[in-house]
């Protein structure tokens, strides 16, 4: 599956927002929004946020974060919104639950990953089963019930001997169980609202698709 292989930092950057893309180095002086906080570009020092920004500006861009923290690309994340669109419920809600439900982002969520990104690669390079079964597909949409385990080989891995011996608490969200020491993962059930990002307005994110 395609993905955005540009820098990282320039997407938080454009955003005028952390978005947390790059785990523990986001936390530290040497995250770049710290150090350059204006739009990526020639002119972006100088372009400020002019005037007051239109609905469609505010759609857009509330579209392009969920995208960018997710690292989902338009077309697929288009198809996520008609598969929430299909759904009972609230579609705003439904599309933030299936962007959680991606098996990279279960893989994070667990602790297994510093970031979203990072749990991409850790899936791309096949070091996970769902199920029992070998699994490398990032996009992968977990149910509740879903287990998530690292593959016997891959456990001798210098990565995940250090993170099982690790002193670091990293508490997973109430939705999903998992355990650092055997290595596993569960979805517990779906994630309530209060559980997701809470800078991401779903809301606009409908309004953009129902233009
Ligand atoms: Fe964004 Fe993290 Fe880069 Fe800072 S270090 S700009 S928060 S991706």
């Amino acid at each position: 599956m395609a993905r955005y292989t540009g820098p990282a930092c320039k997407l938080c950057r454009r955003e005028g927002e952390k978005l947390f893309l790059k785990g523990e180095r986001c936390f530290t002086p040497k995250c770049s929004f710290e150090k350059r906080a204006y739009p990526p570009g020639e002119h972006g020092r100088f372009s400020g946020r002019r005037g007051r920004e239109s609905d469609y500006q505010r759609q857009l861009r509330a579209k392009q974060k969920a995208k960018r923290i997710y690292g989902v690309l338009e077309r697929q994340f288009r198809r996520y919104f008609r598969h929430a669109q299909s759904k009972p419920g609230l579609t705003g809600l439904n599309l933030l639950q299936v962007l959680e439900s991606r098996l990279d982002n279960v893989v994070y969520r667990s602790g297994f990953a510093e970031s979203r990104s990072q749990a991409r690669q850790l899936v791309n390079h096949g070091h996970f089963m769902v199920n029992g079964r070998n699994n490398d597909i990032a996009s992968t949409i977990l149910k509740p019930g879903d287990t998530v385990l690292v593959r016997e080989n891959s456990k001798q891995n210098t990565y995940f001997k250090t993170l099982r011996q690790s002193e670091e608490t990293r508490t997973p969200p109430a939705w999903v169980d998992s355990d650092l020491d055997k290595l596993t993962g569960r979805v517990i059930r779906l994630p309530e609202r209060a559980e997701i990002d809470g800078n991401l307005n779903e809301q606009l994110i409908v309004e953009y698709y129902s233009r």
